[in-house]
């Protein structure tokens, strides 16, 4: 098996983009390989990004409540 595939240069070859499963464009082309756009690079940075920093979304900030109620 020492024959060399006939592999144009630099072909494009087409991974499993990790972020959607989907067809990725694995080419010098495609500057967010292995994912098939920004949107599924993004995508995968901001899942672990959020894994790491879990924001209280319904929780409302500490709001000091010592009955200064000078804005009501
Ligand atoms: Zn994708």
């Amino acid at each position: 098996m020492s024959t060399p595939a006939p592999s144009p240069a630099l072909a494009a070859r087409t991974v499993t983009c990790p972020a959607c499963g989907g067809d990725s464009l694995y080419a010098p082309s495609n500057r967010f390989r292995p994912f098939c756009s920004d949107r599924c690079k993004n995508n995968d940075l901001g899942a672990w990004a959020s894994e790491s920093f879990r924001v209280p979304e319904d929780a409302p900030p500490d709001e000091p409540q010592f009955g200064d109620a000078k804005f009501r």
